[in-house]
């Protein structure tokens, strides 16, 4: 088996759920007591939300290549960052590291393939639903066409990330709040909705929605298990 190495911490509260998943996956796959080999890097998410609510993604980067460096160091075969949002820096992480990236947006825009949609309505940090370093990926390498929310609801989503979801608080208001915002984006022509934080799958989940949701923590945690398992003869 492969050994993954996670950088995470971004928050910590979807790292606890990638870790979960991951050895689930590789339970699933391998049985009896097999279990994912991987190393968690986890960063400080203050630092981190300082220096993107500054631009300052070159420091950040500086932060996240140590990551890799050491994840490399302690023998990590890949890197996986457990967020989409700094999947900004996922390019310069991987030439520094000189590991292969798992990146994020690759198996969650194949699931929606598979599904055979194509118009996704994108929920995401302000960074990822407005810059072009995510959206970019889903329309240039796998041809899907991307909505985002109106100024005023990503204020919203992004708020309820920050303020919220990354502190462990669910509420009840902001699941509402969400709901609605699923169904302007459903009005505007989304055909399924892509979970593009990592944190948004503790509020809102399918039974809550009239739109297929495409969680990116449990397609990316999934698709790492699948890659270090690639190869494993299952005794
Ligand atoms: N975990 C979130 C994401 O998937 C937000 C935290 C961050 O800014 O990295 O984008």
């Amino acid at each position: 088996m492969k050994v993954l190495g996670l950088i995470g911490g971004m928050s910590w509260e979807s790292t606890v759920i990638y870790y979960q998943l991951i050895n689930r996956r590789v339970r699933a796959g391998m049985g009896g007591l097999h279990s994912s080999k991987c190393l968690v890097y986890s960063l400080d998410f203050a630092e981190i939300a300082a220096l993107q609510h500054c631009g300052k993604w070159d420091e950040a980067s500086v932060l996240l290549c140590d990551a890799a460096a050491s994840l490399k160091r302690g023998g990590a075969d890949a890197i996986v960052i457990c967020t989409n949002t700094m999947h900004k820096l996922a390019s310069v992480v991987e030439q520094h590291s000189g590991l292969p990236l798992l990146h994020i947006a690759d198996p969650t825009a194949d699931a929606i393939k598979q599904c055979g949609y194509r118009r996704v309505g994108l929920l995401g940090t302000r960074y990822t639903m407005e810059q072009d370093f995510y959206k970019a990926r889903l329309v240039g390498q796998h041809g899907l066409d991307v909505l985002i929310p109106d100024e005023c609801d990503r204020a919203i989503v992004n708020r309820v990330i920050y303020d919220e979801l990354c502190i462990g608080l669910i509420k009840n208001e902001s699941r509402v709040a969400y709901v609605e915002i699923v169904r302007r984006m459903q009005a505007a022509g989304a055909q399924c909705i892509i979970l593009g934080c990592t944190e948004i799958g503790m509020l809102l989940t399918n039974a809550d929605v009239p739109l297929p949701l495409f969680d990116t923590t449990v397609i990316h945690a999934e698709a790492a298990a699948d890659w270090a398992m690639q190869g494993c003869v299952v005794p």
